[in-house]
């Protein structure tokens, strides 16, 4: 079979696939109320759910959507009238987290923190001992896409333990190349999705929780109807079919792509997106750019770099010229700096970052923003 033309997805999901991935979709139609696909959804679930927790204990409930969607399923589903959800807003998704809070009338408080400095935590513990009225459950994204912070999300879920808490983590731009355990670091319910470092395509966003946290009962009044996360997880396990229409090729390439992340490991995968992201660093600092640098807290999976402040400098000239020549970068996401950023997620090495490097040089230098030497 010939291969199919290989573009550098440097974005934040969704990332550059292996052939044996885009191929696993081309699969004989079938029903997805069939019970050969109701065993591939387990087969998945399972899989997913030991990526960072105990398949005996936790639970995987799947979704068609974006990565969004898990996370609007369980602010919509987790927090019931009489709960106060206090959202940590250190970037543009823990600032889609309290625009959702908004949507659906939740009751919450926001902790607010600059995007590119780590989490006071000392100040978050003041914030939790203060508050006059119960917290039920903190919200927080694990690794934030718009700066590449990774929030600690360990000493959040000891501050959570302490107070009685449900902490909800976005997990989406860290899980599978992050290590997480959900028990260990005290996560009620975790959201991510197939399109980032899985590896997989996009369109499955799912939550893991707790099974006992999954089967409680539910007020008669939920919020939500296609997002609730109880009913996904109820239909599932007593039907073993979705409610809905699941996205049927997606699910084979995901089964694909998680035996792909097995056969690498989970340390190894973000090995080499480490050391791809050393070689964009060393070339980007060559460059002459400087980037979100938040040290020790750096995710080394996305880095948002600061546009150039030269005369002729065009995001979206730089971005056609490296697009047509089959690598994808993507624009930032901060309020108060202008930046652009680079992911080195995907499947792509250092050797795939140098060959950009010498791209972007050669760009650089057509516009005059470095000398030829
Ligand atoms: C990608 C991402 C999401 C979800 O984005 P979608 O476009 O809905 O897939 C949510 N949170 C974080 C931290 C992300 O990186």
């Amino acid at each position: 079979m010939q291969p199919v033309r290989r573009n550098i997805l440097l974005t934040p999901g969704p990332a550059t696939t292996t052939d044996r991935v885009k191929r696993a979709q081309v699969v004989p139609d079938i029903c997805p109320r069939e019970k050969e696909f109701g065993q591939l959804i387990e087969t998945v679930c399972i899989e997913l759910t030991r990526i960072v927790a105990d398949p005996e204990s936790y639970s995987t409930v799947l979704f068609g959507g974006s990565g969004t969607a898990a996370v609007e399923s369980i602010l919509s589903s987790a927090v019931h009238h009489g709960d106060l959800v206090l959202i940590v807003n250190n970037g543009a998704y823990g600032k889609r987290m309290c625009e959702m809070a908004e949507a659906y009338g939740l009751d919450h408080l926001v902790f607010h923190s600059p995007p590119h400095v780590a989490l006071d935590l000392t100040a978050l513990k003041s914030l939790l001992n203060k508050s006059r009225r119960k917290i039920t459950h903190l919200a927080v994204v694990h690794h934030e896409t718009t700066t590449g912070l990774l929030n600690d999300i360990e000493a959040i879920g000891a501050l959570c333990r302490s107070h009685r808490i449900h902490l909800i983590v976005d997990a989406i731009s860290s899980f599978a190349a992050i290590p997480i355990d959900m028990r260990e670091m005290n996560i009620h319910y975790l959201a991510a999705s197939s399109n980032k470092n899985l590896q997989a395509m996009p369109g499955i966003s799912f939550v893991i929780a707790e099974t006992e946290l999954l089967e409680r009962k539910q007020p008669s009044q939920p919020r939500n109807y296609y997002l609730n996360l109880h009913a996904q997880y109820r239909f599932f396990s007593e039907t073993r079919q979705t409610r809905f229409t699941p996205p049927v090729q997606t699910l084979y390439a995901l089964k694909q792509a998680i035996e792909e992340l097995k056969e690498e490991g989970i340390e190894q995968r973000y090995s080499r997106y480490q050391k791809s992201w050393e070689t964009l660093i060393a070339g980007v600092t060559r460059l002459g750019l400087k980037y979100i640098a938040s040290d020790h807290l750096h995710s080394k999976l996305v880095t948002s770099i600061f546009e150039p402040n030269v005369e002729g400098y065009n995001f979206k000239e730089m971005h056609d010229y490296l697009h047509s020549r089959g690598y994808t970068i993507y624009p930032g996401k901060l309020d108060d700096f202008r930046t652009f950023r680079i992911a080195n997620i995907g499947d792509i090495t250092c050797k795939d970052i140098e060959s950009f490097l010498k791209l972007l040089e050669t760009y650089f230098k057509r516009k005059g923003f470095i000398k030829e030497d």
